[in-house]
């Protein structure tokens, strides 16, 4: 029976890269979505991926919605915590509540989509979690601290569940983009893209959606069951760390 995955944020972007990617690799796949109806519906008709809307900030949205996609596909193997916002403002700028939407979505998901299903993975001995995070949560980026504050949290919470989750089969893994060709990095000025960031990145181009999205898959394969707690950096050489 094929495996179940739910891809957070599956609709746009990404996330549409991973939910088609992990479809074409045999998964039956679920995507989540917050609020652009029109975008989900054009994606679903396209892909045939159906779509569950909910915030994955909300827990019992989460739980709600998780509980009607396994009703829909049967229990949830993969879990992409993908959906992310960001809320850029320097910190004597910011407002409490760019932090807090920030925060809510980019980290709090992590909690809020794991919890409703780890007792299956656990039962079943077999679970992937791979959460989305950035290069930003790396290495810290000017304007962003409410943004690499939470997608640095994920790190944290990707290494202790992978302890948890090691001898049940369940791996936990985070996959850190750099500047991928989406709308969420679009919204950012050709001007500084062509002379601030574009010349950072040593293979002198941005990223693509499909890249980010072949490592997904990866994870979530059986070929990486010894792979967990890890981070893989896919973003050009903007960012080597070890
Ligand atoms: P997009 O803005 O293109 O898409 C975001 C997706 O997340 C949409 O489907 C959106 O739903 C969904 N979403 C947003 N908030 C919520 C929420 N509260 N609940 C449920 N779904 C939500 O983002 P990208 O594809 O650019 O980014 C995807 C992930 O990759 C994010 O976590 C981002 O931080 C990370 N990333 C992106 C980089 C890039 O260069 N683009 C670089 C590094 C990391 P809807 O359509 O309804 O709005």
């Amino acid at each position: 029976m094929a495996r179940v995955a739910i891809v957070t944020g599956g609709t746009r972007g990404i996330g549409h890269a991973i939910s088609v990617a992990l479809k074409n690799a045999g998964y039956r796949v679920a995507a989540n979505y917050a609020g652009n109806d029109e975008a989900a519906q054009k994606f679903q008709a396209e892909t045939g991926i159906p779509v569950y809307k909910w915030d994955v900030g909300d827990f019992e949205g989460c739980e709600k919605g998780l509980a009607e996609v396994t009703a829909a596909l049967g229990p949830i193997d993969v879990v992409v915590n993908n959906a992310g916002i960001t809320r850029d403002a320097m910190l004597h700028k910011m407002t409490k509540e760019q932090w807090d939407q920030v925060i809510r979505t980019d980290l709090d998901c992590c909690f809020n989509m794991s919890r409703p299903v780890i007792d299956s993975m656990r039962a079943r001995k077999f679970g992937r979690i791979v959460n989305i995070s950035s290069i930003n949560g790396r290495k810290g980026q000017m304007g962003q601290s409410n943004y690499s504050a939470a997608k640095a949290g994920m790190h944290g919470f990707t290494k202790a569940l992978a302890y948890e989750g090691a001898r049940k089969g369940i791996t936990v893994n985070t996959v850190a983009p750099g500047y991928i060709n989406t709308e969420m990095v679009a919204a950012v000025p050709k001007e500084v893209l062509d002379t601030q960031i574009i010349p950072q990145i040593p293979v002198a181009r941005l990223g693509e959606a499909e890249e980010i999205a072949r490592a997904v898959v990866f994870l979530a394969s059986d070929d990486a069951g010894f792979i967990t707690g890890a981070c893989l950096d896919v973003n050009g050489g903007h960012y080597i760390a070890l």
